[in-house]
């Protein structure tokens, strides 16, 4: 696969050889959605502490900035795709003074009860705050039903990106706004070194030591080489329909916030 390859040869690839990639893994496409399922089933009961082991904390700055950048209007409704444990939708509700409504979606339900946990353990009832169940590449809501969708961390495990994107779009209303939070590719000479020899030598050991699960973080740091960098991943947002694209990076491109709007 080269720099030029769009999403829609991408997805044709794949979908006659039905092949994709876990990590670094090749495998069936109907394979993976198991195998992330399972990996995040895996990590679900202690998700928040290793995410505060293994970034030493950043992620909390890194979803600060994101959450800066969104815009969602009082009595306006969000939509945080692969919610995970609310981190994204508590720091939404908080920013507008709880005057809006966020769903939170996931496709793993031991994750998605994580999120419902932290919603309860805030005070927030359903009517504010609420939780769905489902495939962020399938969303079970109508064209143009929110003011915002956020997903953080989250796309590069999808099996089908460019699909998950145009979902999006769809479920956005006009004037809606995209954003999305990922690793990404690190842009300051030699932070690549830093960050390669972090990654693949202190990330598994650390995943192994706090939730006894090594594979998944082994999974979790190829599954961020493997993904897009931020000049392909915006062409890929932008050929889902989005218009004003644009990336800001964080930490040197480690991560990656992506905007754009449904116009
Ligand atoms: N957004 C949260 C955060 O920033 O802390 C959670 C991120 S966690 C690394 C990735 C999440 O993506 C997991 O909860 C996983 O279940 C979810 N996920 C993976 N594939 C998905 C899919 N196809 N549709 C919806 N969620 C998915």
């Amino acid at each position: 696969m080269t720099e030029q390859t769009s999403p829609t040869s991408l997805q044709q690839k794949d979908s006659t050889s039905k092949q994709t990639h876990f990590g670094f893994e090749t495998v069936a496409a109907d394979e993976k959605a198991g195998k992330v399922m399972e990996v995040f089933s895996s990590v679900a009961y202690k998700y928040d502490i290793m995410n505060d082991a293994m970034s030493m904390g950043m992620h909390r700055l890194w979803k600060r900035a994101f959450i800066a950048k969104a815009v969602l209007p009082k009595g306006g409704v969000a939509l945080d795709v692969a919610a995970g444990s609310g981190d994204i939708a508590i720091g939404l509700l908080n920013k507008v003074n709880r005057e809006a409504r966020v769903v939170l979606t996931d496709l793993n339900g031991p994750m998605l009860q994580e999120g419902a946990r932290r919603i309860l353990d805030e005070g927030l009832l359903p009517a504010t705050a609420d939780c769905i169940q489902s495939d962020g590449t399938k969303l079970p809501f109508a064209d143009n039903s929110f003011d915002l969708l956020t997903v953080a961390f989250g796309i590069r495990n999808f099996v089908d990106v460019p699909a998950g994107l145009s979902e999006f779009y769809r479920v956005l209303k006009p004037g809606g706004q995209f954003m999305c939070l990922e690793f990404s590719k690190p842009v300051i000479p030699l932070l690549d070194v830093v960050y390669d020899a972090y990654s693949f030598n202190v990330i598994p050991k650390m995943g192994e030591m706090i939730t006894g699960d090594k594979d998944s973080y082994q999974y979790l740091v190829e599954s961020i080489r493997r993904f897009p960098d931020q000049a392909r991943f915006s062409k890929w947002i932008n050929q889902a329909g989005f218009s004003l694209v644009r990336h800001d990076n964080l930490t040197g491109g480690v991560v990656a916030m992506h905007r754009g709007y449904k116009l």
